[in-house]
């Protein structure tokens, strides 16, 4: 039986990849340090003899008995609002957490994947983003302790490949959404779900103008478990190319919760990129993938899960400080 390591295993990709490499067939070692993952989301993996579960910060020393035949790579705080309120902890994770990971790799001559996202491309000045474009970010702002640690992750993956000849594979994630995101993590399809349901209005932030391209989670785990299976060490784009503005996005969740709340507008917040959407050309042709749940089904799945949660969760609103990161 194949064994592999998920690190950021409670959290929301981290744990449809443990659910995926068990039905797969493999041993899964999860880890998470539950800062933002949640066992509710993997607590029905405990019963399995083919699960254990580490709980660990990977920023310090990862031990693992035992035989490794892979990495996954995925414990990262991941939303705007976590990186204010633990930026210190997003840097470490990704710069101490994936050299340890790659050191672990090397030893267990095991083949490693990291999560890497399209904050690597920053704001980006070329539309749609292909994995030759460099970026555009700033390395000062609320987003560079993400942008940068994984611009640093790619870069140190890199050189491991290339000076140790390490296997290792790289995923630039595009916005992903589905079943387990935190309903209060800031980003913005739980945050709308979540006002909806709660019936409150929902916050679009500046004139919702901007786009993002949403890709369905089961889509996005496919795509991951091909590229490690693939021989192809350069970042490849992971996402759907189906883009739509924030303001169009808002709507459809109006029409999918049947609120009667409105649209009000906020400042918008720094930094935010104006316009995102994968070209997975590479992907396309390397993996033979592209992403086959359209919106419409994935905010039905996604709905439905946000619906099956208890009342104190939908309410429990403590995050939803996105005052705080917003300038105008
Ligand atoms: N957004 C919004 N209202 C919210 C939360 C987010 O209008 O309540 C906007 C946010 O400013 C950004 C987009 O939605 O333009 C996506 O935000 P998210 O944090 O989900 O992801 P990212 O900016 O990292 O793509």
């Amino acid at each position: 039986m194949k064994r592999i390591l998920i690190t950021g295993a409670a959290g929301f990709l981290g744990s449809h990849l443990c659910d995926r490499f068990i039905k797969d067939g493999y041993h899964v070692i999860g880890m998470d340090n539950l800062i933002t993952g949640n066992l509710k989301n993997i607590e029905h993996l405990f019963k399995l003899e083919q699960f254990e579960f580490y709980n660990h910060d990977i920023s310090k020393f990862i031990h693992v008995p035992g035989q490794l035949d892979f990495i996954l790579h995925f414990a990262s705080p991941a939303s705007p609002i976590d990186y204010l309120k633990i930026p210190i902890q997003t840097l470490k994770v990704g710069s101490l957490g994936v050299h340890n990971c790659l050191g672990l790799a090397k030893s267990k001559k095991a083949r490693i994947l990291i999560a890497s996202t399209s904050e690597v491309y920053g704001d980006p000045e070329i539309h749609p983003q292909h994995e030759g474009y460099w970026g555009n970010v700033n390395p000062v702002g609320p987003r560079g302790v993400y942008d940068e640690a994984k611009r640093f992750q790619e870069a140190i993956t890199m050189a491991y490949h290339n000076f140790h000849g390490l296997e290792t594979r790289i995923a630039r994630i595009f916005n992903t959404y589905g079943p387990r995101m935190r309903l209060n993590d800031g980003r913005v399809l739980p945050a709308f779900i979540g006002q909806a349901i709660r019936g409150e209005d929902l916050t679009v932030f500046g004139d919702g103008s901007q786009t993002r391209s949403f890709c369905y989670v089961d889509d996005l785990v496919e795509g991951i478990v091909r590229l490690l299976h693939s021989d192809c060490a350069d970042p490849v784009n992971l996402g759907n190319p189906a883009e739509i503005t924030i303001d169009q996005f808002a709507q459809e969740i109006i029409e999918l919760t049947n609120t009667q709340q409105k649209v009000v507008y906020k400042g918008l917040p720094i930094d935010d990129p104006k316009q995102r959407r994968p070209d997975i050309s590479k992907a396309n042709k390397l993996l033979d993938w592209t992403p086959l749940i359209d919106r419409k089904e994935g905010l039905d799945r996604t709905y439905a899960y946000f619906l099956g949660l208890t009342k104190e969760e939908l309410m429990a609103t403590e995050h939803n400080d996105f005052d705080k990161y917003i300038i105008n």
